[in-house]
């Protein structure tokens, strides 16, 4: 038996990173995945390598900033698996920049994946969870929603409102003896293509200086993330909720 055996699972952004590896991770250890990203083509390939190892998975295009692509892809959710009983917000973009030369339009595309979307998933997954009897929501922030960096301004933003949104709706949860669980993972630097994107590859002055801020003297591995939510979707962390899981190598304990 799978840690997380014949649990319904949707994760966003599951096409690429941790998104990706989460998705796997969670379909070995016996859930059912509902994969969903705005890239169709990886996305799909995501749940079809799950598929191909023997595990259940299907694919729902949805961008996780839009409303009615939310109800939709629960609906898909629901339809396919009957309910939904985990519900990892993965889905986020990066944005470089400090606040002088962050636009309201930068700033806002920024806050509207990363916290909007995390806001819907998570009012609509306690709605779905709900009718399931409980349910565990696990919504990705980043050491950049514990600690500043200048050149971070909206990210930092919207990591910050990741963290303490989710206590919010954790002991709304908790309060109203729905058995929904609600926690936030704060990775620090993972290879993914996120992370590749800013340093152009492992070669260079910008990959060195990132491993410099890890203590632990690397970037993390998706998998790394992975067994933190994994922990979160299981039952082994049924008294665990308005909590946040640091991953980063060390990172912030400096
Ligand atoms: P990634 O490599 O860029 O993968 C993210 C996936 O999400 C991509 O497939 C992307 O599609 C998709 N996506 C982007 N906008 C979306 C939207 N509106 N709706 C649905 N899917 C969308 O990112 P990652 O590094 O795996 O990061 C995953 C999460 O962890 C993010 O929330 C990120 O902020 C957080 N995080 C990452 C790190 C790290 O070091 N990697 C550290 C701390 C926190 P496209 O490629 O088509 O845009």
């Amino acid at each position: 038996m799978g840690r997380v055996a014949d649990k319904v699972a949707l994760v966003t952004g599951g096409a690429l990173g941790l998104g990706k590896a989460t998705a796997e991770m969670l379909a070995r250890e016996g859930a059912k995945v509902v994969v969903t990203d705005v890239n169709v083509e990886e996305g799909q390939k995501t749940a079809d390598g799950i598929v191909a190892q023997g595990g259940e998975a299907i694919f729902v295009r949805h961008d996780a900033s839009n409303e009615e692509e939310w109800k939709a892809a629960i609906q898909a959710t629901l339809d396919k698996f009957g309910r939904l009983d985990v519900l990892v917000n993965n889905a986020g973009i990066g944005f470089l920049a400090n606040v002088e030369e962050t636009t309201l339009d930068d700033w806002r595309k920024t806050q509207s994946v990363n916290l909007d979307g995390v806001f819907l998933g998570t009012k609509y997954g306690i709605e779905a969870m709900r009718q399931s009897g409980g349910g565990s929501i696990i919504n990705l922030s980043s050491i950049e929603g514990l600690i500043g960096d200048p050149d971070l301004a909206a990210y930092n933003a919207s990591k910050g409102g990741v963290r303490i949104f989710s206590k919010s709706a954790a002991l709304h949860c908790a309060r109203n003896k729905y058995g929904i669980r609600i926690n936030t993972v704060h990775p620090g630097y993972i290879w993914t293509p996120m992370v590749e994107a800013v340093t152009q590859g492992k070669d260079t002055e910008k990959y060195k200086a990132l491993v410099n801020l890890h203590p632990i003297g690397r970037l993390g591995d998706p998998d790394d993330v992975a067994y933190g939510v994994l922990y979160l979707a299981s039952d082994e962390s049924k008294f665990v909720t308005g909590t946040e899981l640091v991953i980063d190598g060390g990172y912030t304990a400096q």
